[in-house]
């Protein structure tokens, strides 16, 4: 059975100082990151779908637009594919709860909803599942979802969807964020991988795949 493999945008497949796309020079600021072509190279020969999920605040907080995100995403894609890498699906989460809307200053209602989409909620993993003609339920029931990224979030969503994470160190996570990985490699030892970069994270599921 395919496995389904998500994988985190900003700071785990590409660069990002703050709100990539927010620049109106955004598009020199898109850097893919060492290691993620080899890395996504493995995870392609795999029996696997791999999409990227990735959380944009930056649209509730209003630094940029959703058509914006996609452009990111249509760049990061175009440049993929100079590489002859072609994901199965693209997806970012638009709105946010309201415990985040407080803590972040959003003020306008029309960004405010629970629709399940954002990190570490599954929606993302269960739209690219369904896109793929992949059956969610038993996916999740025989733990055939990965997930790879540089915060806490990325590691409960793969949880969440009843399957296992890879932590990727990034430069630029805040040391908050690895603080709470640590804490949840501690809970859910077997679950969680922490990789010593992309390439490592890809071999690690590479392994577990064949070990299934
Ligand atoms: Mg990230």
């Amino acid at each position: 059975m395919t496995y389904l493999i998500g994988v985190d945008r900003d700071n785990t497949l590409v660069e990002d100082k703050g709100y990539l796309g927010s620049e109106d020079n955004w598009k020199e600021h898109v850097k893919i990151l060492p290691g993620v072509i080899e890395g996504l190279k493995i995870l392609k020969g795999l029996d696997a779908k791999i999409i990227v999920a990735s959380n944009q605040s930056g649209i509730a907080r209003e630094l940029y637009t959703a058509k914006r995100a996609e452009d990111v995403c249509n760049e990061i894609t175009r440049m993929l594919k100079k590489d002859k890498i072609i994901l199965d699906g693209w997806y970012f989460s638009v709105f946010v709860d309201a415990t985040y809307a407080e803590h972040a200053g959003i003020k306008d209602r029309k960004w405010i909803k629970n629709d399940g989409m954002r990190k570490p909620g599954t929606g993302m993993l269960k739209l690219g599942a369904k896109e793929n003609g992949l059956d969610w339920t038993r996916l999740v029931e025989n733990g055939k979802v990965f997930f790879i990224g540089d915060k806490d979030e990325d590691m409960l969503t793969g949880i969440n969807a009843g399957g296992h994470s890879v932590y990727v160190p990034s430069k630029i996570t805040r040391k908050e964020h690895k603080l709470k990985v640590k804490a949840l490699k501690k809970k859910y030892s077997e679950r969680i991988y922490i990789a010593k970069d992309f390439v490592d994270a890809c071999r690690w599921i590479e392994k577990k795949i064949e070990n299934l």
